[in-house]
């Protein structure tokens, strides 16, 4: 895909790269792999309103993963402190 790049002046022939970038999420970091449009020629990153989007939408994918995994630790720590059978207490939390 053919792109402006301002640093060569002119439309350049562009790929993506994979990047691994830490953004800040509620005060999280949180890792992930970001795909960066850059100039095949200097390299340089160009912005991509659509890879921009995924970048996001990913890296608040992974927090909500991961927020999900803390979640569950919780609620099986206090299921352990009452001595409640899983299938009790998630009777008692209304999951499935
Ligand atoms: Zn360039």
């Amino acid at each position: 895909m053919k792109k402006f790049c301002y640093v060569c002046g002119k439309e350049q022939d562009t790929k993506i790269i994979t990047k691994e970038e830490v953004s800040i999420i509620r005060g999280e970091e949180i890792k992930s792999e970001s795909h960066i449009r850059i100039c095949s020629f200097c390299k340089e990153e160009l912005f991509d309103e659509e890879l921009d989007e995924e970048n996001i939408q990913r890296t608040y994918y992974i927090y909500r993963k991961k927020y999900e995994i803390l979640s569950q630790d919780e609620i099986k720590e206090v299921r352990e402190q009452y001595g409640l059978s899983q299938r009790l207490f998630a009777k008692l939390l209304n999951i499935r």
